[in-house]
């Protein structure tokens, strides 16, 4: 898949070690005598792994708030002003920001311009059929895949800020074991869901890795990108699979409109099977900020409960 050459550069960081900087970290200035570091990130998910990882060191200014769908997200004209402002830009990358693919680009030029995605290696990577083998973007729903891209973030600001790198790897350590012992509770919940339940369908393909990671079936309404509009052919479909294998519950996202799914639910009841709408999963964007799913932990937390609440029965989560 197409990367960045300064996304390489944070790959071969991570094969080389820590103690030098990102090929290409000469043409940057050193920013170790900066009051704070300015970032600006694209999502969320990726926003707040540099708030943990940065701590008072760094001022993030994250772009896309809840319910924003990143596939289709533009930049704003302060949004491109803001990233040229910017000491350090992070995004996902693997294509999910497709609308500002040109403006990172162009901004990398001038700015270090991180994506975090391309820090997971190559192997890891889904490319799905149903997405004519291009890279699925979702990497942050395999929280042990996720712990990479929270590598890539403490590599370059150690790189852009070597005075202060010791404080980037200590913050990033304390934050690897949080995920760590969330990847654990993930594990131990989703292993409550019997065999014959373990099927997720949502509006888009967002959960593929969590599939991967935590033994799930996972089927989308609509393709890996958000962009493709679901047919009404595709909700027969999802409804004779859904009615088929009798699930309990389907789920809505955050960052889509919930008539698809909706749609999905009135056609598996014209074949005689009531599904529950099991509930709201986050998909592409955290939660509204102050609340625990406005960051990645509680949002992950919200969606393992809701799945497993929803597909156990009895009610709980
Ligand atoms: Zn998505």
């Amino acid at each position: 898949m197409p990367k960045s050459p300064l996304a390489l550069g944070v790959v071969l960081l991570a094969v080389l070690g820590a103690g030098c900087g990102p090929v290409g970290e000469a043409a940057f200035p050193d920013l170790s005598r900066e009051e704070t570091i300015s970032v600006v990130a694209t999502t969320g998910m990726v926003a707040d792994a540099v708030r943990h990882v940065g701590g008072e060191r760094v001022r993030v200014t994250g772009l896309m708030g809840p319910g924003v769908d990143p596939h289709l997200y533009k930049a704003s004209e302060g949004d491109v002003r803001r990233l040229e402002g910017a000491d350090v830009i992070f995004f996902n990358g693997l294509h999910l920001e497709a609308k500002m693919a040109d403006v990172l680009e162009r901004i990398g030029e001038q700015r270090r311009t991180v994506a975090v995605g391309d820090a997971i290696p190559e192997p890891r990577i889904l490319t799905p059929e149903a997405f004519a083998g291009e890279a699925d973007p979702h990497v942050w729903f395999d929280v042990g895949l996720w712990r990479d891209a929270v590598g890539a973030v403490r590599d370059t600001l150690a790189g852009a800020d070597p005075a202060h790198a010791a404080l980037y790897r200590r913050n990033a350590d304390a934050y690897l074991e949080e995920l760590s012992r969330l990847d654990a509770y993930v594990r131990a919940q989703t292993m409550r869901v019997p065999e014959g339940q373990r099927t997720i369908v949502t509006a888009h393909d967002a959960f593929g890795y969590f599939g991967a990671a935590y033994g799930f079936e996972v089927v989308g309404l609509q393709g890996i990108s958000t962009a493709a509009e679901a047919g009404a052919k595709d909700v027969q479909r999802l409804a004779d699979l859904i009615a088929e294998r009798r699930l309990p519950a389907i789920f809505v996202e955050s960052s889509i409109a919930p008539r698809t799914i909706e749609a999905v639910q009135e056609a598996v009841r014209a074949r005689g099977h009531d599904v529950e709408i099991g509930g709201s999963l986050f998909s592409d964007a955290l939660g509204s900020a102050g609340t625990p799913e406005g960051e990645y932990v509680g949002m992950v937390r919200h969606n393992v409960d809701t799945i497993v609440g929803a597909l156990v029965g009895g009610g709980e989560g």
